[in-house]
């Protein structure tokens, strides 16, 4: 047995790796800097290996000190440490809006609209026609005005941000009453309670948790009251011996007593979804056309636009709102400015929202097309694992992102469930996350599912490479 001494007088010196082809090559594309530090980390780590191993008394003599070895193992070190950390991933698990993975794709032209202001300058902020300064908001203020009914609108950061800054402005100091059956928490991180508070409020709950009457809310009410605020519960249902009041009603009594009616409505969307055999979900120009003075909205949900949140209503409110300093605070950029005035354009035109937005095609997507794109998938897979490891199954999708909780939306799967008993699947579904690009999907008992609702036609090629590369890693 070789001692510890000899094995890491055998290490290669940092000079003699860098002069090795494969890391010679790679300066030419990484700065030297990440490459030497790449190799210095290889070196170390296997100082500490043989110490380690000497220590515990295990074999030493295992340990391939060849430089070419060291060499290969410092380029995929520096290659990791050079990638990017946010980057494109492939979707096969069958939700839409994947809030962790960046919620929905936009529309060519959206991103067509966000490279165009990015390469140069826009009238962000000048109104062309006279030279002078102008509002960003001026870009989306008539096409949502237009799609809503509304008199006015403003855009912020996200739908959180909305319901911050409406709740901030007209009732920091004053009380907010919601019903207990619409306290909704999304995604951990935004909850109505919280976000009342936030924004300076207090938070009157009334009624129960199934049932909330008019005359709940009309008790609450006393002279600190500002708002009664209606929020959808978007991504649960209240099913059974259930009571809600509707927003006319509340409309009306809100403006009996000199409050405002606001609603939040989470994703929002323009088109009626029964249409389209889904299930209902509520349209942000009913609840203006049933008089609610503010209503809010996320630009990344069934939207299917870039995140931002949405406040159409009154325009003296809208006004109050733009003149809260908060509003600076939390407004939007130019690439939401552009992504979101490409998406809205399309709901001037419902045939060519649901044939161009990825959301509505991907949530009105015929079965015959995902029985064909899974069966192409299967095919695909059947020369990488084998015929008898992939069968085309039915499954389910999911809208996710907090929208139509309930709805199943029935799909075709390519299961793939491989036979090499030895081998851990939970090992490739990781090794596949780590690929590049990672592809992200469920693993149901013992199979690996791809749902072709998600995977964009386009990725298809990248995915098979990224699959085909797993699983050659996960057999070796
Ligand atoms: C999703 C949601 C929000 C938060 O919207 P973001 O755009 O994610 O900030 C707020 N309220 C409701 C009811 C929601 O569904």
């Amino acid at each position: 047995m070789l001692d510890q001494h000899s094995l890491l007088k055998d290490l290669p010196a940092v000079d003699r790796l860098m002069r090795e082809a494969v890391l010679d090559e790679l300066q030419q594309r990484l700065p030297r800097q990440i490459v030497l530090q790449a190799v210095q980390q290889t070196i170390a780590a296997y100082r500490s290996k043989i110490i380690e191993s000497a220590n515990s008394g295990k074999d030493t003599e295992k340990i391939d000190l060849s430089p070419s070895r060291l060499a290969l193992e410092a380029a995929a070190l520096a290659e990791q440490n050079s990638a990017m950390s946010l980057q494109s991933v492939i979707n096969a698990t069958g939700v839409i809006i994947h809030t962790n993975l960046g919620r929905v794709p936009l529309s060519s032209s959206a991103v067509d609209a966000i490279k165009a202001v990015a390469e140069g300058y826009s009238n962000l902020e000048m109104t062309l026609a006279t030279g002078e300064r102008g509002s960003r908001q001026e870009h989306l203020e008539s096409l949502l005005v237009e799609l809503s009914g509304a008199e006015a609108a403003v855009v912020v950061n996200n739908n959180a941000a909305a319901v911050f800054l409406v709740l901030n402005t007209f009732a920091s100091g004053r009380e907010v009453i919601v019903s207990r059956g619409q306290l909704v928490e999304i995604g951990g991180s935004f909850r109505i309670p919280e976000i009342i508070t936030a924004g300076g409020a207090q938070l009157i709950e009334v009624g129960t948790t199934n049932k909330t009457y008019r005359k709940d809310y009309e008790a609450a009410i006393n002279e600190h009251t500002a708002v009664i605020l209606k929020v959808h519960t978007s991504n649960y249902h209240l099913v059974g011996f259930t009571a809600a009041v509707k927003t006319a009603e509340l409309t009306t009594l809100a403006h009996e007593n000199d409050l405002l009616l606001v609603e939040d409505l989470g994703s929002g969307v323009f088109i009626d979804l029964e249409k389209y055999s889904l299930p209902p979900e509520p349209r942000v120009q009913d609840s203006i056309a049933a008089g609610a003075d503010l209503v809010t909205f996320s630009g990344d949900k069934m939207l299917g636009g870039p995140q931002a949140g949405i406040i159409v209503g009154r325009r003296e409110l809208v006004s109050a709102i733009r003149k809260n300093q908060l509003a600076r605070v939390l407004r939007v950029d130019k690439f939401t400015v552009a992504a979101l005035e490409a998406t809205l354009h399309y709901y001037r035109d419902e045939e060519a929202a649901i044939n161009e937005l990825p959301v509505w095609k991907m949530l009105t997507v015929s079965r015959s097309t995902l029985l064909h794109r899974a069966q192409r998938l299967a095919e695909r897979f059947s020369v990488i694992f084998g015929k008898e490891s992939v069968q085309v199954i039915e499954g389910i999708s999911r809208v996710g992102g907090g929208a139509l909780p309930e709805a199943e939306l029935p799909t075709y799967l390519a299961a793939v469930t491989p036979r090499e008993e030895k081998l851990s699947t939970a090992k490739l579904v990781e090794l596949l996350r780590m690929g590049s690009p990672p592809v992200i999907l469920r693993l149901q008992h013992d199979s690996l599912l791809f749902d072709p609702r998600t995977i964009i036609p386009e990725q298809e090629e990248k995915l098979f490479d990224a699959v085909n590369t797993a699983c050659i890693k996960w057999k070796n």
